[in-house]
């Protein structure tokens, strides 16, 4: 599972590992927030509205949804269910409370917290992102302070300084913890 802070890189990183990793399947949150351009309905995300998101929800087809950055994000239920009990491994990218509420029910599941190098280079990825204005990035900042604070939990931090470095970092530790097992 890859946490971190918004703008950090997960989503880059988790794309590297599953182009290295045909073996690893990844899990596709659902969201109620609309499309950033380029993204695709299924692949990125489950693009729902508020209805059929709380429908879901209360259906108790979510392993852990939570409201991010003032959107709905969760993880369903039914193809994770599906993936864990044919054996394979499956790749979850959420936040750090999202994190925290898979293990509590996925105990054997492996964190790894994705860390910006500084908060300046992470505030330089959300301006060039484009996608939020000011006091959004500044929220994610603010938000990005508290997550790094509550990464002693995970089972490992990953530091995002280069691209290359950081996904042969997570390829060995999911490599070790196979191995391990
Ligand atoms: P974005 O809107 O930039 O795609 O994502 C914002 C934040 O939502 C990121 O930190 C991302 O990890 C988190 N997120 C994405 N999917 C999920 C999910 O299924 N559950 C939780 N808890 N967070 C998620």
């Amino acid at each position: 599972m890859l946490a971190g802070p918004s703008g950090v890189g997960k989503g880059t990183i988790g794309r590297a590992l599953l182009a290295r990793e045909p073996r690893l399947w990844f899990s596709v949150s659902a969201t109620t927030r609309a499309p950033r351009p380029g993204e695709v309905d299924g692949t990125d995300y489950l693009f729902m509205t508020r209805d059929e998101f709380e429908r879901l929800r209360r259906a108790g087809g979510f392993v852990e949804s939570f409201e991010v950055y003032g959107q709905s994000k969760g993880t369903p239920r039914a193809p994770l269910d599906e993936h864990l009990a044919r054996g394979s491994d499956v790749l979850l990218e959420v936040d750090v409370q999202g994190a925290m509420a898979v293990r509590e029910q996925i105990p054997e599941a492996l964190l790894v917290f994705v860390a910006p190098p500084s908060l300046d280079v992470l505030r330089q990825r959300l301006v060039d992102r484009g996608t939020d204005d000011a006091e959004q990035v500044a929220r994610r900042l603010a938000e990005a302070e508290r997550e790094i604070g509550l990464s002693a939990a995970f089972d490992a931090v990953v530091v995002n300084d280069d691209l290359d470095r950081a996904v042969d970092e997570v390829a060995a530790i999911l490599e070790a913890r196979r191995a391990g097992r």
